[in-house]
């Protein structure tokens, strides 16, 4: 462990040091001006709602503010509406992947093979594909493409993944601009409160969800979320149900667990999925992305049940396979674009934000990829077919874990990615139980956008870009999830 703090110091000092990034105001803030604002910001936080549960003191009576970061941090505003404008085009992508049966299946063949968990969410797939996916042909895509920029390619956006399944962070997000805005307000910077952009994420993203409620069109139906048997991101998920309820105060928002719809859930006569009585006309999985959240088969004959069901998935079987991370790796291969999308224009788009992402599969490129990791750890990041971060490899370790899988066929369930390197800036990290006049750090930041999408095999009904994120984290950490603990929430300060 040691090992891996020391290369990875080396790795960001040789590297970034040298691609820093003008904060929005003069920094550090005077001693004195720091405690006072972070008293005021943490105070508006928490009467905000950008709150989450504490893990430490878990209590469903009580809040902390979520980890964020006292300033908006800077972004280049042209990668910013690059992201923006590029989301329709990922959207498309994605949905036109998810109809492609022989293009999931031969992309997934050899991982489904050896992970244990894509394969029974394939295996899923693969019986409503037989039994023909009648029932319900549309899907909802609540989506998160995530990206970082990038120091080698001029701060060039490029993208770390996109998220299919339980996207986060949408309803929370959403408020932080005004947090930010009222901080430099309050700092004397009001004349700079004009470059954070609005965030219409929660609007967007609870708007798809009605619209996928009306389109079911049974006006009695309600909205399931999927939820955690303990939910640490209450806030983001109860935003969500506010809002469905502030936009449409007729439809109503149930929250069970998997093992709660596998007890009381059942299917009626024309296959709608009926819970406690009611019909259910969109299920929004906010859980049912990791290994954990199916304890028994029971679990995993719930996810059956719904994804047999009347109800629009969010996401459906395919939209979650089709956002695996060897289907992202299967996208990257040269010239498989182009049997997506017809326009070359979107391709060449689409081409300028990927990176480097290899097959580790036992073959010559797979050993080609293996090796070139090997060789060179630091400038590659090894990942497996799993969500919600804290799951990949990094350093020196990449290369202890490929030489333990040469010729082992488990190696085809992870993939390579190159490492990308962004520009770091000075700045405040502010978390519960913190100093009251924090320390002034380098940090980095993740910038994820959202997007809505509404459609089956003959035709896309909705298909939007809605609002964004932007989440921040120490320059040497590798991973910045806010609800795995090391990151924080930001906004964007477009220059
Ligand atoms: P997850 O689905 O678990 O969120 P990600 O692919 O987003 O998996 O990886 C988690 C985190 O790891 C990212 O948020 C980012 O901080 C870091 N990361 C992932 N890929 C790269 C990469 N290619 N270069 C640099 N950092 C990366
Ligand atoms: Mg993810
Ligand atoms: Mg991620």
């Amino acid at each position: 462990m040691m090992c891996d703090i020391v290369v990875e110091r080396s790795w960001h000092s040789e590297n970034m040091t040298d691609n820093q990034l003008e904060p929005c105001i003069k920094l550090p803030l005077e001693d004195g001006v720091l405690a006072d604002i972070v008293e005021k910001a943490k105070d508006w936080a928490l009467m905000h709602g950008a709150c989450m549960r504490s893990k430490l003191n878990f209590s469903k009576d009580s809040l902390q503010f979520a980890p964020f970061v006292l300033l908006p941090s800077t972004f280049p505003q042209k990668e910013f509406k690059k992201a923006v404008e590029i989301q329709i085009i990922l959207n498309e992508l994605v949905h036109k992947v998810a109809h492609d049966y022989e293009f999931l299946s031969s992309s997934l063949k050899s991982t489904i093979e050896v992970d244990k968990f894509t394969g029974s969410l394939f295996q899923i797939y693969e019986t409503v594909h037989k039994e023909g996916i009648t029932q319900q042909t549309f899907s909802l895509g609540l989506f998160r493409s995530d990206y970082l920029a990038h120091s080698a390619t001029n701060n060039n956006i490029k993208q770390v993944e996109i998220n299919t399944i339980a996207s986060g962070f949408g309803g929370i997000s959403t408020h932080i601009p005004s947090l930010h805005r009222y901080i430099l307000q309050e700092l004397g910077h009001g004349d700079k409160v004009k470059n954070v952009p609005v965030n219409t994420a929660l609007e967007g993203l609870c708007g798809g969800m009605l619209e996928a409620w009306k389109l079911f069109g049974d006006p009695n139906a309600v909205i399931l979320f999927v939820v955690e048997n303990i939910t640490y991101n209450i806030c983001d998920q109860r935003f969500h149900e506010f809002e469905i309820r502030r936009q449409n105060p007729a439809v109503i928002v149930v929250r069970r667990t998997l093992t709660q719809i596998a007890d009381t859930a059942k299917l009626g006569k024309n296959m709608e999925l009926i819970i406690d009585g009611l019909s259910v006309a969109v299920v929004y999985f906010r859980s049912g992305y990791e290994p954990a959240q199916y304890p028994s088969d029971n679990e995993w004959a719930a996810r059956l049940m719904i994804e047999r069901s009347l109800a629009i998935k969010c996401p459906s079987i395919h939209y979650h396979l089709a956002g695996t991370k060897k289907v992202q790796q299967a996208l990257a291969t040269p010239g498989i674009l182009k049997k997506f999308l017809l326009d070359p224009a979107k391709v060449e788009a689409l081409q300028e934000i990927f990176t480097g992402l290899y097959s580790l599969d036992l073959d010559e490129h797979g050993n080609r990829a293996a090796n070139m990791a090997i060789m060179m750890p630091d400038g590659y990041v090894l990942k497996p077919q799993r969500e919600g971060g804290g799951n990949n490899v990094y350093g020196e370790k990449i290369r202890e874990v490929l030489q333990s899988m040469t010729d082992s066929p488990e190696r085809t369930a992870w993939i390579l990615m190159e490492r990308i390197v962004p520009p770091v800036q000075k700045g405040y990290i502010i978390r519960p139980g913190g100093p009251k006049v924090p320390q002034m750090v380098n940090l980095v930041s993740e910038l994820g956008i959202f997007g809505v999408i509404i459609g089956n095999s003959d035709t896309v009904i909705a298909n939007q870009q809605v609002g964004y994120m932007l989440r921040t984290k120490l320059s040497d950490a590798d991973e910045g999830g806010v609800a795995a603990g090391s990151g924080a929430l930001d906004s964007p300060y477009l220059i």
